[in-house]
């Protein structure tokens, strides 16, 4: 650590602009701005550890949340089940491509990428194991929050087209399960990721 050398560190508060020195805060303290009185920082408690478990939970929940059904599809009298990837590739059968690819990629991809991500930093932290390289990794995987719940509006979006290309009844089945507690918690994962820490160790690690 070289934080003697480094020049002190600004932030702004987000609603009216004013700047103050990084504050130094433990876990669990937060600091407002004495301007405006909104929130400025806080350091969350035991984030590194309640992410990693909330990630690793979900990476193990996008199993069953991809395969297995989502709905229950009554289609001439003969009952059949349809998961996320079947809907994805009835799609493709139909020739909507643009819309698989946009389902793959905000229900499925994504979601699966910010997971892998939130445990790849997380055991990062937690095991000592940090590279220059998590900087940059980090620095995406912060770019793909702006996706984040895309996969609740997609995933309604992929029910509805199933809907309308069978016209069939519909009935819930486990796999809507799955991708719910799928959804908290990849929710939990991003909302126990303290981005505040992060930034700053990996800025103190390895940034000049
Ligand atoms: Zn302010």
């Amino acid at each position: 650590m070289n934080k003697t050398k480094k020049a002190k560190q600004l932030i702004a508060c987000q609603q009216c602009d004013a700047l103050y020195d990084t504050p130094m805060l433990k876990q669990g303290q937060s600091a407002k701005c004495t301007r405006c009185g909104s929130m400025l920082t806080e350091r969350k408690v035991d984030s590194i550890e309640r992410s990693f478990f909330w990630s690793l939970a979900g990476i193990i929940l996008s199993v069953p949340a991809i395969l297995l059904p989502i709905m229950g599809v009554t289609l001439v009298g003969q009952y059949h089940h349809a998961s996320l990837l079947d809907c994805i590739l009835a799609l493709i059968d139909r020739g909507f491509i643009m819309i698989a690819t946009l389902v793959f990629l905000f229900t499925l991809a994504i979601p699966v990428v910010r997971l892998l991500g939130a445990f790849y930093i997380t055991y990062s932290f937690k095991f000592n194991r940090l590279k220059p390289s998590l900087l940059y990794f980090f620095r995406a995987h912060h770019y793909l929050d702006n996706w984040a719940m895309l996969n609740v509006f997609m995933l309604g979006i992929v029910v509805s087209m199933y809907k309308l290309l069978d016209d069939t009844e519909l009935s819930v089945n486990m796999g809507l399960l799955a991708f719910i507690l799928w959804l908290i918690c990849s929710t939990m994962a991003s909302s126990a990721l303290d981005q505040d820490y992060i930034w700053q160790e990996l800025e103190n690690e390895f940034v000049d």
